[in-house]
Protein backbone atom coordinates (compact mmCIF):
# COMPACT_ATOMS: atom_id res chain seq x y z
CA UNK A 1 0.00 0.00 0.00
CA UNK A 2 1.57 3.15 -1.01
CA UNK A 3 0.36 6.48 0.81
CA UNK A 4 -0.73 9.10 -0.59
CA UNK A 5 -2.94 11.16 1.79
CA UNK A 6 -0.20 13.25 4.06
CA UNK A 7 -2.87 16.13 4.26
CA UNK A 8 -4.72 13.53 6.91
CA UNK A 9 -2.43 12.53 8.62
CA UNK A 10 1.42 11.82 8.84
CA UNK A 11 3.88 9.61 10.12
CA UNK A 12 5.97 10.10 13.64
CA UNK A 13 9.09 10.33 12.43
CA UNK A 14 11.36 8.16 14.40
CA UNK A 15 13.64 11.61 15.64
CA UNK A 16 10.40 12.72 17.60
CA UNK A 17 9.43 9.56 18.83
CA UNK A 18 12.98 9.22 20.35
CA UNK A 19 12.16 12.70 21.93
CA UNK A 20 9.00 11.11 23.68
CA UNK A 21 9.99 8.08 24.60
CA UNK A 22 11.62 8.71 27.55
CA UNK A 23 8.35 10.80 28.77
CA UNK A 24 6.26 7.60 28.67
CA UNK A 25 8.94 5.63 30.92
CA UNK A 26 10.63 6.61 33.23
CA UNK A 27 10.13 10.30 33.33
CA UNK A 28 6.88 9.88 33.66
CA UNK A 29 5.86 12.86 35.97
CA UNK A 30 3.05 15.10 36.21
CA UNK A 31 4.09 18.51 35.40
CA UNK A 32 2.00 19.94 37.77
CA UNK A 33 3.69 18.25 40.57
CA UNK A 34 5.60 20.77 42.34
CA UNK A 35 6.45 18.85 45.08
CA UNK A 36 9.41 16.46 43.63
CA UNK A 37 11.96 15.91 40.75
CA UNK A 38 9.43 14.02 38.69
CA UNK A 39 7.38 16.83 38.29
CA UNK A 40 10.01 19.27 38.15
CA UNK A 41 12.09 17.00 35.68
CA UNK A 42 8.15 17.14 33.39
CA UNK A 43 7.57 20.89 34.00
CA UNK A 44 10.98 21.63 32.45
CA UNK A 45 10.50 19.59 29.31
CA UNK A 46 7.04 21.46 28.93
CA UNK A 47 8.78 24.32 29.38
CA UNK A 48 11.46 23.87 26.93
CA UNK A 49 8.86 22.56 24.10
CA UNK A 50 6.76 25.65 24.75
CA UNK A 51 9.92 27.53 23.70
CA UNK A 52 10.72 25.77 20.74
CA UNK A 53 7.25 25.66 19.48
CA UNK A 54 7.38 29.72 20.49
CA UNK A 55 10.09 30.19 18.44
CA UNK A 56 8.78 28.15 15.41
CA UNK A 57 6.05 31.10 14.85
CA UNK A 58 7.52 33.79 16.28
CA UNK A 59 5.59 33.75 19.41
CA UNK A 60 6.23 34.29 22.89
CA UNK A 61 6.08 30.49 25.17
CA UNK A 62 3.20 32.51 26.93
CA UNK A 63 1.16 33.28 24.20
CA UNK A 64 0.52 29.04 23.81
CA UNK A 65 -2.05 27.06 25.37
CA UNK A 66 -1.73 23.62 24.61
CA UNK A 67 -4.49 20.83 24.38
CA UNK A 68 -5.66 18.04 21.89
CA UNK A 69 -5.63 19.36 18.78
CA UNK A 70 -6.68 21.40 15.93
CA UNK A 71 -10.33 20.95 16.61
CA UNK A 72 -10.13 21.51 20.07
CA UNK A 73 -8.10 24.63 19.73
CA UNK A 74 -10.28 26.08 17.08
CA UNK A 75 -13.49 25.58 19.91
CA UNK A 76 -11.66 26.97 22.45
CA UNK A 77 -11.06 29.94 20.52
CA UNK A 78 -14.38 31.00 18.63
CA UNK A 79 -16.13 29.34 21.85
CA UNK A 80 -13.80 30.91 24.15
CA UNK A 81 -14.26 34.19 22.44
CA UNK A 82 -17.96 34.36 21.71
CA UNK A 83 -18.11 33.63 25.80
CA UNK A 84 -16.04 36.67 26.51
CA UNK A 85 -17.34 39.04 24.50
CA UNK A 86 -19.23 42.19 24.36
CA UNK A 87 -23.03 42.73 22.85
CA UNK A 88 -22.17 45.48 20.77
CA UNK A 89 -19.75 43.30 19.15
CA UNK A 90 -20.39 39.89 18.33
CA UNK A 91 -19.80 39.05 15.05
CA UNK A 92 -18.35 35.99 13.64
CA UNK A 93 -16.87 35.87 9.74
CA UNK A 94 -15.21 32.95 8.11
CA UNK A 95 -14.09 32.16 4.66
CA UNK A 96 -16.74 29.25 3.12
CA UNK A 97 -13.36 27.22 2.18
CA UNK A 98 -12.39 26.64 5.84
CA UNK A 99 -12.44 23.40 7.88
CA UNK A 100 -15.23 21.70 9.27
CA UNK A 101 -14.04 22.97 13.01
CA UNK A 102 -14.39 26.30 12.14
CA UNK A 103 -17.92 26.28 10.27
CA UNK A 104 -19.60 23.48 12.53
CA UNK A 105 -18.45 25.55 15.59
CA UNK A 106 -19.55 29.00 14.03
CA UNK A 107 -23.05 27.34 12.95
CA UNK A 108 -23.23 26.26 16.28
CA UNK A 109 -22.37 29.58 17.86
CA UNK A 110 -25.03 30.87 15.39
CA UNK A 111 -27.64 28.84 17.30
CA UNK A 112 -27.33 30.79 20.78
CA UNK A 113 -27.91 34.09 18.03
CA UNK A 114 -23.75 34.86 17.36
CA UNK A 115 -24.19 36.87 13.72
CA UNK A 116 -22.25 35.02 11.23
CA UNK A 117 -21.07 35.65 7.93
CA UNK A 118 -20.17 34.03 5.36
CA UNK A 119 -16.75 34.91 2.66
CA UNK A 120 -17.41 33.43 -0.68
CA UNK A 121 -14.25 32.61 -2.49
CA UNK A 122 -13.08 32.58 -6.29
CA UNK A 123 -12.29 29.58 -8.29
CA UNK A 124 -8.94 29.28 -6.47
CA UNK A 125 -10.29 29.53 -3.47
CA UNK A 126 -9.21 33.08 -2.39
CA UNK A 127 -11.37 34.84 -0.40
CA UNK A 128 -13.79 37.53 -2.38
CA UNK A 129 -11.92 41.21 -1.24
CA UNK A 130 -15.51 43.02 -2.02
CA UNK A 131 -17.55 40.62 0.27
CA UNK A 132 -14.58 40.93 3.01
CA UNK A 133 -15.13 44.90 2.62
CA UNK A 134 -18.70 44.41 3.43
CA UNK A 135 -18.66 41.96 6.06
CA UNK A 136 -15.92 43.15 8.55
CA UNK A 137 -17.02 45.98 10.47
CA UNK A 138 -17.18 47.72 14.28
CA UNK A 139 -19.58 44.94 15.48
CA UNK A 140 -17.01 42.14 14.26
CA UNK A 141 -15.79 40.13 16.89
CA UNK A 142 -13.47 37.31 14.95
CA UNK A 143 -12.68 36.90 11.48
CA UNK A 144 -11.72 33.25 10.18
CA UNK A 145 -9.26 32.24 7.61
CA UNK A 146 -6.86 29.59 7.63
CA UNK A 147 -3.44 29.69 5.77
CA UNK A 148 -3.37 26.61 3.71
CA UNK A 149 -6.50 24.50 2.47
CA UNK A 150 -6.13 20.79 3.62
CA UNK A 151 -7.78 19.89 0.42
CA UNK A 152 -6.86 22.09 -2.96
CA UNK A 153 -3.24 23.22 -0.91
CA UNK A 154 -4.25 26.92 -1.43
CA UNK A 155 -2.23 29.46 0.94
CA UNK A 156 -4.87 31.89 1.41
CA UNK A 157 -3.66 35.69 1.02
CA UNK A 158 -4.20 36.72 4.52
CA UNK A 159 -2.36 40.31 5.06
CA UNK A 160 -5.78 42.24 3.26
CA UNK A 161 -7.77 40.36 5.67
CA UNK A 162 -5.68 41.25 8.88
CA UNK A 163 -5.28 44.19 8.19
CA UNK A 164 -9.36 45.03 7.65
CA UNK A 165 -9.72 42.63 11.13
CA UNK A 166 -7.29 44.86 12.79
CA UNK A 167 -8.87 48.39 11.21
CA UNK A 168 -12.10 47.17 12.25
CA UNK A 169 -10.95 46.23 16.16
CA UNK A 170 -11.76 42.52 15.19
CA UNK A 171 -9.63 39.59 15.52
CA UNK A 172 -8.32 37.42 12.63
CA UNK A 173 -8.12 33.37 13.68
CA UNK A 174 -5.64 31.87 11.38
CA UNK A 175 -6.21 28.09 11.34
CA UNK A 176 -2.47 27.01 10.18
CA UNK A 177 -2.94 23.46 11.09
CA UNK A 178 -1.78 22.18 7.57
CA UNK A 179 1.00 25.21 7.11
CA UNK A 180 4.34 23.88 9.45
CA UNK A 181 7.20 22.61 7.25
CA UNK A 182 4.90 23.48 4.04
CA UNK A 183 5.16 27.26 3.71
CA UNK A 184 6.39 29.86 7.26
CA UNK A 185 4.44 30.17 9.91
CA UNK A 186 4.87 33.60 11.35
CA UNK A 187 2.10 35.09 13.68
CA UNK A 188 3.55 38.84 13.01
CA UNK A 189 3.67 38.27 9.04
CA UNK A 190 0.46 36.87 9.21
CA UNK A 191 -1.27 39.28 11.33
CA UNK A 192 -2.60 36.48 13.55
CA UNK A 193 -4.13 37.24 16.95
CA UNK A 194 -5.33 33.57 17.59
CA UNK A 195 -3.46 30.84 15.51
CA UNK A 196 -4.15 26.83 15.68
CA UNK A 197 -1.14 24.27 14.97
CA UNK A 198 -1.67 20.63 14.95
CA UNK A 199 1.27 18.13 15.56
CA UNK A 200 -0.21 15.26 13.57
CA UNK A 201 -0.07 16.97 10.59
CA UNK A 202 3.77 17.53 10.53
CA UNK A 203 4.83 14.11 11.61
CA UNK A 204 4.12 14.83 15.08
CA UNK A 205 1.86 12.60 17.25
CA UNK A 206 -1.85 12.93 17.12
CA UNK A 207 -4.27 14.63 19.62
CA UNK A 208 -1.80 16.91 20.04
CA UNK A 209 -2.54 20.91 19.54
CA UNK A 210 -1.56 24.35 20.53
CA UNK A 211 -3.58 27.66 20.54
CA UNK A 212 -1.27 30.75 20.40
CA UNK A 213 -2.90 33.75 22.03
CA UNK A 214 -1.66 37.27 21.34
CA UNK A 215 -0.80 38.95 24.03
CA UNK A 216 -0.58 42.40 23.73
CA UNK A 217 -1.40 44.35 20.77
CA UNK A 218 -3.78 43.42 21.12
CA UNK A 219 -4.22 41.14 24.50
CA UNK A 220 -6.75 38.49 23.38
CA UNK A 221 -8.83 37.18 26.12
CA UNK A 222 -11.11 34.38 25.73
CA UNK A 223 -12.89 31.83 28.38
CA UNK A 224 -12.14 28.75 29.20
CA UNK A 225 -14.14 25.52 28.32
CA UNK A 226 -12.68 23.05 30.21
CA UNK A 227 -12.58 23.21 33.72
CA UNK A 228 -10.82 21.57 36.25
CA UNK A 229 -7.11 21.88 37.70
CA UNK A 230 -6.76 25.80 36.30
CA UNK A 231 -3.48 24.41 33.95
CA UNK A 232 -2.78 26.83 31.46
CA UNK A 233 -4.00 29.38 32.87
CA UNK A 234 -7.18 28.49 33.78
CA UNK A 235 -7.63 28.23 30.56
CA UNK A 236 -7.25 24.68 29.66
CA UNK A 237 -7.24 22.05 32.41
CA UNK A 238 -5.81 18.69 32.20
CA UNK A 239 -3.03 16.71 33.16
CA UNK A 240 -0.45 17.79 30.50
CA UNK A 241 0.46 15.29 27.69
CA UNK A 242 4.05 15.42 28.31
CA UNK A 243 4.87 13.06 25.81
CA UNK A 244 2.58 14.81 22.90
CA UNK A 245 3.84 18.60 23.96
CA UNK A 246 7.99 16.95 24.07
CA UNK A 247 6.77 15.42 20.31
CA UNK A 248 5.27 18.11 18.94
CA UNK A 249 7.88 20.37 19.80
CA UNK A 250 10.53 18.11 18.19
CA UNK A 251 8.33 17.88 14.90
CA UNK A 252 7.80 21.52 14.26
CA UNK A 253 11.26 21.92 14.80
CA UNK A 254 12.50 19.75 12.13
CA UNK A 255 9.27 20.53 9.85
CA UNK A 256 10.51 24.51 10.43
CA UNK A 257 13.78 24.00 10.28
CA UNK A 258 14.05 21.81 6.88
CA UNK A 259 10.55 23.55 5.41
CA UNK A 260 13.00 24.64 2.55
CA UNK A 261 15.01 21.45 1.77
CA UNK A 262 11.63 19.06 2.16
CA UNK A 263 10.13 21.67 -0.42
CA UNK A 264 12.72 21.06 -2.94
CA UNK A 265 12.42 17.01 -3.02
CA UNK A 266 8.57 16.82 -2.04
CA UNK A 267 7.64 19.74 -5.23
CA UNK A 268 10.26 18.02 -7.68
CA UNK A 269 7.83 14.52 -7.39
CA UNK A 270 4.37 17.06 -7.30
CA UNK A 271 5.35 18.84 -10.16
CA UNK A 272 6.03 15.49 -12.22
CA UNK A 273 2.69 14.16 -10.62
CA UNK A 274 0.84 17.21 -12.71
CA UNK A 275 3.06 17.31 -15.40
CA UNK A 276 1.76 13.62 -16.59
CA UNK A 277 -1.77 14.40 -14.87
CA UNK A 278 -1.88 16.89 -17.51
CA UNK A 279 -0.97 14.87 -20.20
CA UNK A 280 -4.40 13.20 -19.92
CA UNK A 281 -7.61 14.77 -21.17
CA UNK A 282 -10.17 15.84 -18.92
CA UNK A 283 -8.43 16.04 -15.92
CA UNK A 284 -8.28 19.55 -14.16
CA UNK A 285 -5.96 20.64 -11.64
CA UNK A 286 -7.49 22.98 -8.75
CA UNK A 287 -6.18 26.29 -8.39
CA UNK A 288 -3.49 25.35 -10.71
CA UNK A 289 -1.58 28.91 -11.44
CA UNK A 290 -2.45 29.77 -7.75
CA UNK A 291 0.50 30.20 -4.70
CA UNK A 292 -0.19 26.47 -3.44
CA UNK A 293 1.65 24.01 -0.61
CA UNK A 294 4.32 22.00 -2.89
CA UNK A 295 2.89 18.44 -1.72
CA UNK A 296 -0.46 18.58 -2.38
CA UNK A 297 -2.33 18.11 -5.89
CA UNK A 298 -6.36 18.56 -6.16
CA UNK A 299 -8.06 17.36 -9.18
CA UNK A 300 -10.61 16.19 -11.11
CA UNK A 301 -11.32 13.74 -14.25
CA UNK A 302 -14.17 15.12 -15.87
CA UNK A 303 -17.11 11.76 -15.75
CA UNK A 304 -15.13 9.72 -13.44
CA UNK A 305 -16.24 9.23 -10.07
CA UNK A 306 -13.33 9.80 -7.24
CA UNK A 307 -14.84 6.93 -5.70
CA UNK A 308 -14.68 4.62 -8.15
CA UNK A 309 -11.08 5.61 -9.02
CA UNK A 310 -10.18 4.64 -5.59
CA UNK A 311 -11.85 1.42 -5.81
CA UNK A 312 -10.03 0.91 -8.99
CA UNK A 313 -6.34 1.20 -6.86
CA UNK A 314 -6.71 -0.92 -4.23
CA UNK A 315 -2.42 -0.60 -3.44
CA UNK A 316 -2.82 3.26 -3.30
CA UNK A 317 -4.20 5.52 -0.11
CA UNK A 318 -5.93 8.42 -1.85
CA UNK A 319 -9.02 10.77 -0.31
CA UNK A 320 -11.53 12.50 -1.96
CA UNK A 321 -10.72 15.64 0.24
CA UNK A 322 -10.63 16.21 4.48
CA UNK A 323 -10.89 12.66 6.05
CA UNK A 324 -14.27 14.19 8.11
CA UNK A 325 -16.16 14.40 4.56
CA UNK A 326 -14.63 11.43 2.50
CA UNK A 327 -16.36 9.56 5.40
CA UNK A 328 -19.35 11.58 4.95
CA UNK A 329 -20.66 11.08 1.50
CA UNK A 330 -21.43 14.31 1.46
CA UNK A 331 -20.10 16.41 -1.94
CA UNK A 332 -17.56 18.54 -0.30
CA UNK A 333 -18.51 21.88 1.06
CA UNK A 334 -14.17 23.48 -0.48
CA UNK A 335 -15.39 22.23 -3.75
CA UNK A 336 -18.42 23.81 -3.65
CA UNK A 337 -17.20 27.05 -2.39
CA UNK A 338 -15.28 26.81 -5.61
CA UNK A 339 -17.97 26.74 -7.73
CA UNK A 340 -18.11 23.14 -8.83
CA UNK A 341 -20.94 21.65 -9.16
CA UNK A 342 -21.99 18.13 -7.04
CA UNK A 343 -20.80 16.57 -9.63
CA UNK A 344 -17.69 18.15 -10.30
CA UNK A 345 -17.21 17.93 -6.38
CA UNK A 346 -17.85 14.15 -6.71
CA UNK A 347 -14.95 13.78 -9.23
CA UNK A 348 -12.72 15.36 -7.43
CA UNK A 349 -9.09 13.61 -5.63
CA UNK A 350 -6.62 14.61 -3.49
CA UNK A 351 -3.03 13.66 -3.34
CA UNK A 352 -0.92 14.71 -0.73
CA UNK A 353 2.63 14.03 -0.64
CA UNK A 354 5.05 13.88 2.25
CA UNK A 355 8.85 12.88 3.17
CA UNK A 356 8.57 9.31 4.15
CA UNK A 357 7.41 8.51 0.76
CA UNK A 358 10.07 6.90 -1.23
CA UNK A 359 11.12 7.72 -5.05
CA UNK A 360 10.27 4.03 -6.10
CA UNK A 361 7.32 4.53 -4.36
CA UNK A 362 6.19 7.81 -6.12
CA UNK A 363 6.73 6.17 -9.62
CA UNK A 364 4.83 2.88 -8.85
CA UNK A 365 1.62 5.37 -7.62
CA UNK A 366 2.27 7.98 -10.81
CA UNK A 367 2.15 5.00 -12.99
CA UNK A 368 -0.69 3.23 -11.56
CA UNK A 369 -2.89 6.25 -11.46
CA UNK A 370 -2.32 7.71 -14.38
CA UNK A 371 -3.36 4.14 -16.03
CA UNK A 372 -6.37 3.67 -13.86
CA UNK A 373 -7.51 7.17 -15.22
CA UNK A 374 -6.97 6.33 -18.64
CA UNK A 375 -8.38 2.99 -17.91
CA UNK A 376 -11.59 4.08 -16.22
CA UNK A 377 -12.48 7.29 -18.18
CA UNK A 378 -11.62 5.56 -21.59
CA UNK A 379 -9.71 8.53 -22.96
N1 LIG B 1 -7.91 22.33 10.41
C1 LIG B 1 -7.38 21.83 9.29
C2 LIG B 1 -7.04 22.75 8.16
C3 LIG B 1 -7.13 20.46 9.17
O1 LIG B 1 -6.63 19.97 8.04
C4 LIG B 1 -7.46 19.62 10.27
C5 LIG B 1 -7.26 18.18 10.13
O2 LIG B 1 -8.14 17.42 9.87
C6 LIG B 1 -8.01 20.19 11.42
C7 LIG B 1 -8.21 21.55 11.46
C8 LIG B 1 -8.34 19.34 12.62
O3 LIG B 1 -7.14 18.92 13.22
P1 LIG B 1 -7.04 17.87 14.41
O4 LIG B 1 -7.05 16.53 13.75
O5 LIG B 1 -5.73 18.17 15.08
O6 LIG B 1 -8.19 18.10 15.32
Amino acid sequence: MIYLDYNATTPVLPEVLEAMHPWFGERFGNAASATHSFGWAASEAVKMARETIAQCIEAEREELIFCSGATEAINLALQGLAMHSKPERRGLVYLATEHKAVVDTIKHLASFGFPITEIPVDANGVAEQKALEAAINQQTLVVCAMLVNNETGLIQPLEHIAEMARRNGAFLLCDASQAPGKTPVNVHQIGADLLVLSAHKCYGPKGMGALYLRRKNPRVQIAPMIFGGGHEKGLRSGTLNVPGIVGMAEALRLATENCSQWAQEIGRMRDELERQLQQIQGVHITALKAARVYNTSHFRVEGLRASSLIKALPGLALSTGSACSSAGGEPSHVCKALGMTDKQAFESLRISLGITLQAREFSTAIEQLCSAIRRESGV
